[in-house]
């Protein structure tokens, strides 16, 4: 099965997209994890993407499709993938489908998590994250047990770089430009289901699982 986990930044895509892959052993292929993997491991491209991700612009499509590719072709996704941030732009989508093609493959469902803007920016303002195992808390709505440290893991939380005002503010508005179009797209295509993104971090699991059960809609 190969679904695409779509929404705004803060709409809890990566925690829902690690924790479905693991329920039904996916691949969680996620580009933002990806780009910020390279700049700790200070690669070339991790130092190009950096340029982008931190005025909250998308990496160019040239660059992210190659390094999406790559990651496809690794043994690990022959079972299925939940794609995370990726695609962003038309451009992507459609060298993701060729790609898949190829393969004789689809992308099977696209699972839409909606959170109303206002909602996203609060989230975004006050969000840490775990170094080691990526789990989101946030200051005001869901604080970790122990300041500074991850409830399950112990590990060290931080704040993305682009977790800043100005660049949540750019974030929000490169997804309404470049991304909610895929919206239409996958509507169109019949593949789209929207899952509401509001309620506790089961609640919406629970949505998406039942999303992926479900045909979706007009599907031809
Ligand atoms: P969020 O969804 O909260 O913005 P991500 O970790 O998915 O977080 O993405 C962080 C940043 O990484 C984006 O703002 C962008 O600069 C870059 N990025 C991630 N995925 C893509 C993509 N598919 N295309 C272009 N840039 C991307
Ligand atoms: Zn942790």
């Amino acid at each position: 099965m190969y679904v695409i986990f779509l929404g705004a930044p803060g709409a809890g895509k990566g925690t829902q997209a690690a924790e479905v892959a693991k329920e039904l052993k996916l691949a969680h292929i996620a580009t933002g994890d990806m780009f910020r993997d390279a700049q700790k491991k200070g690669t070339a491209l991790g130092l190009k993407a950096k340029e982008y991700m931190e005025k909250g612009k998308l990496v160019p499509d040239e660059i992210t499709v190659a390094m999406l590719l790559e990651r496809i072709a690794a043994p690990d996704c022959r079972q299925g993938v939940i794609f995370d941030g990726f695609p962003r732009t038309l451009a992507q989508t459609e060298a993701l489908d060729k790609s898949l093609v190829k393969q004789s493959k689809a992308i099977d469902k696209v699972i839409f998590i909606k959170v109303a803007e206002e909602e996203l920016l609060t989230r975004l303002s006050g969000r840490w994250i775990c170094r080691q195992c990526q789990t989101p808390y946030h200051e005001v709505t869901s604080p970790p047990k122990i300041k500074g440290k991850c409830d399950r893991c112990s590990g060290e939380l931080y704040q993305r770089d682009d977790d800043k005002p100005t660049t949540i503010k750019e974030r929000l508005k490169v997804f309404f430009a470049q991304t909610a179009p895929l919206i239409d797209y996958y509507t169109r295509t019949g593949k789209l289901v929207e899952v509401n993104g509001v309620g506790t971090v089961e609640e919406v699991q629970k949505g998406i699982l039942n999303a992926l059960k479900r045909r979706s809609a007009g599907r031809k």
